[in-house]
């Protein structure tokens, strides 16, 4: 039972549900694909038969019908929108998943998007005609720079992937420039590191080699120390880290890998944990990454929408992509081509993503320097909560230290019981919460990696606990089978999912007759 008495055990949930005539479980409908469902001889609205023409296409005229969907007008919506309802949300409820920072999306934010004079504007317009746009992103701009203590700044990166090439980018130049390409080659990273570093730096020509982090989970000075060489071109680091901790000596790092003649470029997707308590600047930085839909809100997942707006330090200033704000007279104008610059070139069609850049400044000025700092401490807070009201069933691989905005336990208090972290993760579904992240960081056995991020009260976070709890106690007396048949309440069970990724199947085909 649950706090309102009503059934949710599975096994009860089926006496009361039983297989129905339609598939439908409740108002839970089945959506069969557009394809199946349509029909040639339905359309939602009417086309004339058009007069008769002699076809010039011979041979290559259609011999059999093109074979689209036919649906009338309010079939074809309740496909979409049943569709939609098919998605979870983080307006539909906690959005736990570690590394991703899912928070509220404030519907003002959407509202100031929409405007006209932002929405509505296209790239090639005359500067004249855009001025106010241009001084958003300008605001925007030197927001980001004051927040993060550093000197310039690039605006058109599409992603946190796309200002980490952006910012590698920029250091490859600033190596080129002082005759070093061919001598420094190699980028350290550490083995906890979200998988698009040693990507960015492998897909633009540089070998990684890994620095292990210590038993509590940070990269030491010392570490750093053994891998540098006069062959290290950068250091890529994530502060707060993927294990949701702090990089203590993250300013001794800074100091010697500066002094090897490398640059620090540091991975700002976790930047949610410090905004208002620690400056990327004053830690040594020389580039960072600042995902906007991470940090400052807009609804993202599944590869976008986002933006990913790279700050640099003076040294890397100079190498800046093109296009860049600057100022004709009084006017705001994108320069292209900076004659004689050092610019390592154009990084993306435009200027990025305009809506992004409306979403993260509303958010940033409806919270003020106060409100931003307090988000990153209520997001803290709030993952020491949870970290705190777990740690006595749960098993976390760095011992009972506090953790930064994510909590992260491992697989270790399973271990008798045969039930798995992906296990426990779709028992999650069946309670109505999209599971943590589940097995990053790599380093850790059976990761479970939990943000709730400021936005949740104490309220949603005591009842998120009590589930896990509740979950974590029936896991450890043994109820194998609960986890194992997990999800049985949603409308797919468990999926191959190793043969979805491998063998995905991207085209349907019309089955037999029969
Ligand atoms: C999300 C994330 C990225 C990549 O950012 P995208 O905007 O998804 O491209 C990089 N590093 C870390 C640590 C992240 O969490």
């Amino acid at each position: 039972m649950n706090m309102q008495g009503r059934p949710t055990r599975p096994e009860e949930a089926e006496l009361i549900a039983p297989t129905t005539f339609t598939g439908n479980r409740g108002l839970d409908m089945e959506e069969p694909l557009i394809f199946e469902t349509g029909r040639l001889d339905a359309t939602g609205v009417d086309i004339d038969d058009p007069e008769p023409f002699a076809s010039r296409l011979g041979p290559h005229e259609r011999a059999a019908p093109v074979g689209l969907p036919g649906l009338t007008e309010p079939e074809c919506l309740r496909h979409y929108v049943r569709l939609s309802r098919k998605n979870y949300s983080i307006d539909a409820g906690l959005y736990p998943l570690g590394s991703c920072t899912m928070k509220h999306n404030p519907r003002l934010n959407e509202k100031v998007a929409r405007l006209p004079g932002f929405a509505d504007i296209h790239p090639l317009q005359p500067f004249s005609t855009v001025q106010g746009a241009l001084e958003l992103i300008e605001t925007l701009a030197k927001t980001l720079m004051a927040l993060t203590g550093m000197s310039a700044i690039a605006m058109s990166p599409k992603a946190g992937a796309h200002g980490e090439l952006c910012g590698m980018m920029a250091i490859k130049a600033a190596i080129r420039a002082r005759g070093e390409a061919a001598t420094r080659r190699i980028v350290l990273v550490p083995d906890s590191a979200h998988g698009t570093n040693p990507a960015t730096a492998a897909l633009i020509g540089f070998s990684v080699r890994a620095v292990p982090a210590d038993a509590q989970g940070i990269v030491t000075a010392a570490a750093v120390k053994a891998a540098l060489g006069p062959d290290v071109a950068a250091i890529m680091l994530t502060n707060p880290n993927t294990c949701g901790l702090f990089e203590r000596e993250i300013v001794e790092i800074a100091e010697i890998v500066h002094a090897a003649g490398a640059y620090f470029y540091c991975d700002g997707a976790n930047f949610n944990a410090i905004v208002g308590k620690a400056k990327p600047g004053d830690l040594g930085v020389d580039a960072m990454h600042i995902n906007l839909h991470k940090t400052f809100s807009t609804p993202h997942g599944g590869g976008g929408p986002g933006a990913g707006p790279v700050v640099l330090s003076e040294r890397l200033a100079p190498f800046a992509p093109t296009p860049y704000l600057g100022r004709n007279g009084d006017a705001l104008v994108m320069v292209e081509h900076a004659e004689g610059g050092q610019a390592f070139g154009r990084l993306s069609a435009f200027h990025g993503q305009m809506g992004m850049f409306v979403r993260a400044l509303a958010f940033i000025l409806s919270h003020g320097a106060d409100g931003l700092k307090q988000a990153s401490e209520d997001a803290v807070l709030s993952a020491n909560y949870i970290r705190a009201c777990l740690n006595d069933l749960m098993s976390s691989p760095y011992g009972d230290r506090p953790c930064m905005h994510e909590a992260l336990f491992d697989d270790r208090w399973l271990k008798e019981t045969g039930i798995t972290t992906l296990d426990f993760a779709k028992a999650m579904i069946d309670e109505g919460y999209h599971p943590m992240t589940v097995y990053f960081p790599l380093v850790v056995h059976g990761a479970m990696l939990i943000e709730p991020t400021e936005s949740e009260s104490k309220a949603s976070l005591d009842l998120f606990i009590m589930t896990l709890r509740d979950l974590a106690l029936k896991a450890l007396a043994g109820d194998r089978e609960r986890f194992l048949s997990a999800p049985r309440l949603a409308p797919r069970r468990r999926l191959d999912e190793t043969r979805a990724a491998r063998q995905p199947i991207l085209k349907w085909t019309k089955p037999a007759p029969g």
